[in-house]
C-alpha cells in the first residue's frame, strides 16, 4: 500500500528540493536537515543523561539546578557550528526545530528530567528577535515538544535590556552587566513548578544563570537547564 503522506512527501521535493546542510548531498529524507552520514558525525556529548556532566557544572555554587546538559559539542569549523550558525545569523530556523528534535529523543533517553513542569526558552532582546524574525532558542523549544511533550511558556519571563557580547570581560563585570536584564512577567505560571530553560548554547553560562535566578525567585519553583550546543 502506498502510504499517501510519504508520497506527497516525495512528490514535494521535487517542488522543493533541498541539500544536506552539512556536505551538500541531495540524498535526503524530506524531514532531515541533513544526511545520515553528516548524522553520525554530529559530536553528541551524552551529557543529557549523565549527572555531574560538564555543562551541569557550569552551575555549580552559581545557581541551583536539579539537572542540566548539553546535547552536542560545539568545535570551531565542525557541522555543529555551521548549523548554529545558519540558525542565528541565516535565518534558518529549521535549523532550531531539526535540533530541538534530537535533544527531546536524547530527553526520552534519561528520568532525569521527567518531572519537568514547562519549557521556557532563553528570551531574545525583543528588537533582536524583531530584526532576526524569531527567536532560536523558542524554534528549539518547539522541536523538543515534539517529541519529548511538554507546555512551553514564552511569555512569562521578559529580556528587557540589550547587551552587547561580553567575551572579554571576566565573570564579575559580566554578572554585573546582566543584572536587570531579565524580568518575569508571569509570576502565577511558574510558581511551584520546575521549569526547564532552553538556550542555542552554553559558554560562561552568565545568561542562563541571570534568566534562572529570575524564574527562582518565584515561590517554589525549581530549575533544570539544556542548551544544544556546548562549547569546549
Ligand atoms: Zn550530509
Amino acid at each position: 500500500m502506498i502510504k499517501l503522506t510519504s508520497y506527497f512527501n516525495d512528490f514535494a521535493h521535487l517542488f522543493f528540493p533541498h541539500v544536506c546542510e552539512g556536505c551538500g548531498t541531495d540524498v535526503l529524507n524530506n524531514e532531515s536537515l541533513i544526511c545520515a552520514a553528516c548524522f553520525v558525525k554530529l559530536p553528541e556529548t551524552g551529557f543529557i543523561k549523565e549527572p555531574n556532566n560538564p555543562a551541569e557544572k557550569i552551575f555549580y555554587g552559581r545557581i541551583k539546578v536539579e539537572a542540566a546538559g548539553s546535547a552536542f559539542y560545539f568545535t570551531k569549523h565542525s557541522l555543529l557550528q555551521h548549523l548554529i550558525f545558519q540558525l542565528k545569523y541565516r535565518g534558518n530556523k529549521d535549523v532550531g526545530f531539526y535540533l530541538g528534535k534530537l535533544m527531546g529523543s536524547q530527553l526520552m533517553q534519561t528520568n532525569r528530567f521527567d518531572d519537568v513542569d514547562v519549557i521556557i526558552p532563553l528570551p531574545l532582546n525583543p528588537r533582536k528577535e524583531r530584526k532576526r524574525g524569531y527567536n532560536q532558542a523558542a524554534m528549539i523549544a518547539e522541536g523538543i515538544i515534539e517529541v519529548w511533550k511538554r507546555p512551553i511558556l514564552k511569555d512569562a519571563v521578559q529580556r528587557l535590556v540589550f547587551t552587547e557580547t561580553q567575551t572579554h570581560k571576566d565573570r564579575i563585570s559580566r554578572w554585573q552587566t546582566m543584572e536587570g536584564v531579565f524580568a518575569t512577567l508571569n509570576e502565577e505560571a511558574i510558581k511551584s513548578k520546575h521549569v526547564l530553560l532552553i538556550d542555542d548554547i552554553v559558554t560562561t553560562g552568565a545568561t542562563l544563570e541571570a534568566c534562572g535566578e529570575k524564574i527562582l525567585e518565584v515561590p517554589d519553583t525549581k530549575l533544570s537547564i539544556i542548551t544544544a550546543a556546548y562549547t569546549i
